[in-house]
């Protein structure tokens, strides 16, 4: 539990003070572990939310594959070669605003597909809960939830219009309400403020996720933010994650979508000083490294993949 007070001027100051310094700063609460994680994509396609990042949304032509539901042989199939691959926790991954009534039943099992497997702990992000919903969840043995801020709650309206960070926040409090594990992060680079990153860094630090995702944005075609390649420079993303470790020092930062976006050496510096998580493979609608790349670098840092 937190208590030390930490005040949004006191992490400004941080945020822009030597980045060795700050670097050294966070790396006292990294520990020697890494865990790794990976996903299915259990159901793609249009989605009728207008986040502004987002290759599935319908209000922008972009060129996503769509298909229905997946079945439990495909989720059982991806869990045994993400195991291969020293992965301990595996997510079941639906797009859309909310769990669709008549999908809902078959993510159960799909779920419980994940639980079958010893050694893997199940995680699920299918978007807004309702109450009913989130108590499902947990009575069908579902480990961890995950749902982002994806920003901060003053710089939201210009990711999204069609549903509110407060929406967002809600359904993280109810994850929480029914004894489940939270996995709750940010996407980066989406034109943000340095002040807003701060935010975002405190406004996590009251939810308490368990662990923290960052992706950065890799921009997608024909959607509104497809120029945003330079919102967020690589200096920069290391002040961020060092900012976010010391405001969250009990979560684990995780390297998500767009980590390709920091150098080999920059990858390193953040393993080293403040990301303990890894989603390994494929991501959503961008490619990640492959899984081997991903042992190699955590080997090479002297560092243990967390079982
Ligand atoms: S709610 Fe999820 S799937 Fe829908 S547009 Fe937003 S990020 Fe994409």
């Amino acid at each position: 539990m937190i208590t030390e007070t930490l005040t949004k001027e006191k992490l400004l100051e941080l945020y822009n003070s030597d980045l060795d310094t700050l670097l050294k700063e966070s790396a006292k609460y990294v520990k020697n572990g890494v865990e790794f994680c990976s996903l299915v994509n259990a159901r793609n396609g249009r989605c009728s939310q207008n986040c502004k990042y987002c290759a599935q949304s319908s209000h922008y032509n972009t060129d996503i594959e769509t298909y229905p539901l997946i079945k439990p042989e495909e989720v059982r199939k991806a869990v045994l070669e993400a195991k291969e691959n020293h992965v301990s926790r595996f997510s079941i991954v639906t797009s859309g605003k909310s769990p669709d009534e008549s999908d809902f039943g078959g993510i159960l099992d799909l779920i419980k597909e994940v639980n079958k497997e010893e050694g893997i702990k199940s995680c699920a992000s299918i978007g807004i809960l309702t109450e009913e919903q989130a108590k499902q969840l947990a009575e069908s043995g579902l480990v961890r939830f995950h749902h982002n801020i994806n920003t901060s709650s003053s710089y939201y309206g210009e990711v999204c219009t069609t549903h509110s960070w407060q929406d967002r926040l809600n359904t993280c409090r109810l994850v929480k309400k029914y004894g489940m594990e939270l996995c709750c992060g940010v996407i980066l680079g989406m034109g943000e403020t340095v002040e807003q990153r701060v935010e975002m860094a405190l406004e996590l630090r009251k939810i308490q996720p368990d662990s923290i995702p960052i992706n950065i944005l890799m921009p997608i075609k024909n959607t509104p933010f497809e120029n945003y390649h330079d919102k967020i420079d690589e200096e920069n993303i290391l002040r961020t994650l060092a900012v976010f470790k010391i405001a969250n020092p009990d979560s684990i930062l995780r390297f998500c979508g767009g980590r390709m976006r920091l150098s080999e050496e920059n990858q390193q510096k953040a393993l080293q000083s403040c990301v303990e998580g890894i989603l390994t493979g494929n991501y959503l609608t961008t490619t990640g490294k492959s899984p081997q790349e991903d042992i190699n670098l955590v080997k090479s840092l002297h560092k243990i993949i967390i079982r």
